[in-house]
């Protein structure tokens, strides 16, 4: 054996029971198994966290202590790693400056190629940064828009001052901020907005008079008039937005509308930089062609000067093209990525690094990738390895493990009943392997043959939206509609944008994160803590409120959080348990009271299963089987939500969901994260809504989800402006035989 292996013996993080594994290094490694079964707390909590370790006890104690502490992870032996980089599916996020073209350092190559040969010449590269004050548009300091407080939204004309014409919550009537208007002696507060005379409408909104006295109850104060929309712009829009909270932004984002920059057209550069071309074209509409255009157009350039600097960003380009990203186009903000789309940009940055023997790893790289673009993946995947680096993948994917030089299965179920190995070794290995991924390996769902009958149907009429070209096209009410077809090809743009846009009763279950306390967990989540907290206060004779980590029943020194959060500025806050609860939440007196020999600290360690068998409660136990039916019996009820992976978050919603009378559900990839056994459970809960009469529209690649549907569309051909055209609508079966439909073809070889 390999003595370079890296060594891991006795991991006992969350899950893991004592395990012991060698992984193979400079190979890929695929790391499978049901979802809850402990592959994140190995590869993730186990390998990548000590590896940082590691990392920075390499460091300076000066360095050190300004970096996040890492524990070391449970285990009592963990070997020969190197430098890991974790590549996950957290949105690239960023603000409207970030774009593909800034985050992979193309658009800087770019800059630099137009300022050495773009006509008329003009020396340095600076000039082409939107982000730079040589470079940006003035009118709208290169952000391409401009954002505008929007008069309509902001007043109703149809009520007068005293009847709260001003609709924005801060101004509200009797409120300080609407005395300085309503008490400015300038205005007849009964008189309705509609009826005011062009001068009033002019000093109400950008009106701006020094030394006005307002007639308050506190007596007359001297102060200077300030129209609403000025008034608005400094307080709410000059202000650093990243100081105000989510919920806030929010708020003000709705009195708010955006439209593009009339000077720059919202290319957002200046005059001087978009009259700079390159056989005509100029550095804004380079960034707006689909980067399969933009290759075109780079390799067309005929200058030696030029040689080496062209080849760098034809390289950069076509990794984009070689993992399916063609579609996408330089000036697109990252903010606007999908998960999957993102994990992507990130593989980028690192083929493109000449490093090696650095240990790479991927979670769930597959999210959003049509099966005929999986091989792309696969191609980078090995390029990685080929270069010198370790790979470890957590993914369910078939085709994706059959590249893999070693498979390690992680079961053999969830939670407790899970957190072992069982079964190390090749892919021909493992579909001879008894455990739960051998087998469903070796099976796939039957294609549908539905026997239900569509209500009516919701008609998207000529939609154009993005690459949408012109798209009319039916769905069917009260059955299981799947929409497919490869990435980039506007299945996102016609459900979530088109379709969502005239439903907006629609219940949409997405994966972003749940709760936006820290203090969300499972049970306060769907409500179950109300009833845990009676029966306990009922079993002790005291009073309810005593159980909740919101009250005075709660650790005095974390006030109920079990852990002490640090922010760091440009980090995730690192949490430490609690030294005076020891994580369990509650004061010594509330932990005291029993329910059946159990603290309400045992009861939120237990997980959803444990809890069915402890309680006997009725309403409680069907909640409690809500989430057990979407594959989340393995999480613990105190399990901080912020912890849950974007799958596990939207089945936490799911379960939330099922107990709405909705009638119309949306749902964007659901099968993230879910291992195969755990799909069909899916696929009941799916077939559990639209037997009760509801309308289900779910966007897939998964080839068992498509072959559930009773209706599919299939959106296409390619992606990007190849793309955005319905290329098939019917049955599975209808599916499996339509030519030119390459979702069709990967059903088909999916059924040879
Ligand atoms: P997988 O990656 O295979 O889906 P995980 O390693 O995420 O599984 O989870 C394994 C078990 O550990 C599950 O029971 C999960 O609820 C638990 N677990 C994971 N992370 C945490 C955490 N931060 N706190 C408490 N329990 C956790
Ligand atoms: P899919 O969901 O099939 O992967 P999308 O609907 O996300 O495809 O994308 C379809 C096309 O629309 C692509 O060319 C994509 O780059 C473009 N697009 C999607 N979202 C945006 C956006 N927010 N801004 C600009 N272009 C977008
Ligand atoms: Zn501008
Ligand atoms: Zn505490």
């Amino acid at each position: 054996m390999n003595v370079h292996d890296i060594v891991i013996k006795g991991a006992r993080e969350n899950n893991l029971k004592n395990v012991n594994v060698r992984i193979p290094k400079r190979k890929i490694t695929i790391f499978t198994g049901v979802s809850g079964s402990g592959k994140s707390s190995l590869v993730f909590d186990t390998i990548s966290v000590e590896a940082q370790r590691q990392l920075n006890e390499t460091f300076s104690a000066f360095i050190r202590n300004r970096l996040p502490r890492f524990s070391q992870p449970v285990a009592d032996l963990i070997e020969n790693l190197s430098t890991a980089v974790v590549i996950d599916q957290k949105r690239l996020g960023g603000n409207s400056r970030s774009t593909v073209g800034t985050i992979t350092d193309i658009y800087a190559m770019l800059r630099l190629l137009f300022s050495r040969i773009g006509k008329p010449f003009v020396g340095n590269s600076h000039v082409f940064s939107f982000n730079d004050p040589a470079g940006m548009c003035p009118e709208c300091s290169g952000v391409g828009q401009v954002v505008q407080f929007d008069v309509e939204k902001l007043l109703d004309r149809s009520k007068s001052l005293n009847e709260g014409a001003i609709l924005f919550p801060a101004f509200k009537v009797g409120g300080w901020l609407w005395n300085t208007y309503a008490h400015s002696g300038l205005f007849d507060n009964d008189k309705r907005l509609a009826d005011y005379t062009p001068e009033e409408w002019d000093i109400l909104l950008h009106g701006k008079e020094s030394k006005i006295v307002y007639n308050t109850k506190g007596g007359a104060i001297e102060s200077d008039y300030e129209g609403l929309l000025p008034k608005f712009t400094r307080l709410y829009l000059k202000r650093d937005s990243s100081e105000m909270s989510e919920a806030k932004r929010e708020s003000i984002d709705r009195f708010l509308s955006y439209s593009e920059c009339s000077m720059c057209k919202g290319s957002r550069l200046n005059q001087e930089a978009l009259g700079c071309r390159i056989n005509g074209y100029n550095i804004a509409q380079c960034a707006a062609m689909e980067i399969g255009e933009l290759i075109r157009m780079i390799e067309a350039i005929q200058d030696p000067v030029a040689g080496p600097m062209i080849d760098g960003i034809l390289t950069r380009l076509n990794h984009l093209v070689s993992i399916g990203l063609e579609y996408l186009s330089l000036d697109r903000q990252t903010s606007t990525l999908s998960g999957g789309e993102s994990q992507r940009i990130k593989m980028v940055r690192h083929l493109s690094s000449s490093l090696t023997d650095m240990i790479y790893i991927f979670d769930e790289p597959s999210v959003g990738l049509h099966p005929r673009d999986v091989h792309r993946l696969n191609g980078m995947l090995r390029q990685l390895r080929d270069k010198g680096n370790t790979v470890l993948v957590v993914e369910h994917d078939r085709e994706v493990m059959e590249i893999a030089d070693y498979i390690i299965d992680v079961g053999p179920h969830a939670g407790i009943r899970g957190g072992e190995i069982v079964y190390e070794g090749d892919f021909a290995g493992l579909l001879r392997a008894d455990t739960l991924t051998g087998r469903y390996l070796k099976q796939s769902l039957p294609l549908k043959t539905s026997t239900r009958v569509p209500k009516g149907r919701m008609t998207v009429a000529g939609a154009s939206l993005h690459n949408l070209k012109d798209v009319t096209v039916d769905i069917p009410v009260g059955v299981l509609t799947v929409v497919t077809g490869v990435a980039g090809s506007g299945k996102s743009t016609l459900i979530n944008g088109a379709f969502l846009a005239s439903h907006p009763e629609a219940v949409v279950i997405d994966q972003s994160a749940v709760g936006t306390s820290i203090r969300s967990i499972p049970a306060t989540y769907t409500g179950i803590m109300d009833e845990i907290r009676r029966l306990f206060a009922a079993a002790n004779k005291v009073s309810a409120s005593l159980f909740s980590f919101n009250s005075k029943g709660a650790c005095a020194n974390c006030h109920g959080l079990g852990m002490i959060y640090t922010d760091l500025a440009f980090l995730e806050p690192i949490r430490t348990t609690c030294e005076v609860c020891a994580g369990r939440r509650f004061s010594d007196e509330v932990l005291a009271y029993k329910l059946n020999g159990k603290s309400i600290s045992d009861v939120l360690a237990m997980t959803v299963r444990e809890a069915s068998e402890f309680f006997s409660k009725k309403e409680l136990l069907r909640q409690l089987q809500t989430l057990e039916d979407v594959g989340l019996g393995y999480v613990t009820l105190g399990q901080p939500l912020s912890t849950l992976s974007g799958g596990e978050c939207q089945r936490i919603k799911l379960a939330e969901e099922l107990h709405k009378e909705g009638s119309l559900y949306v749902m964007d990839e659901p099968t993230t994260g879910l291992h195969m056994s755990d799909i069909s459970r899916l696929m009941d809960i799916i077939n559990r809504l639209v037997d009760g009469g509801n309308t289900v529209v779910v966007i897939e690649h998964n080839l068992d989800v498509i072959r559930s549907a009773d209706w599919i569309i299939d959106v296409g051909p390619e992606g990007g402006h190849r793309g955005g055209q319905i290329v098939f609508e019917g049955t599975p079966a209808q599916l499996a035989t339509a030519e030119h439909s390459i979702t069709g073809t990967y059903l088909r070889k999916a059924e040879a």
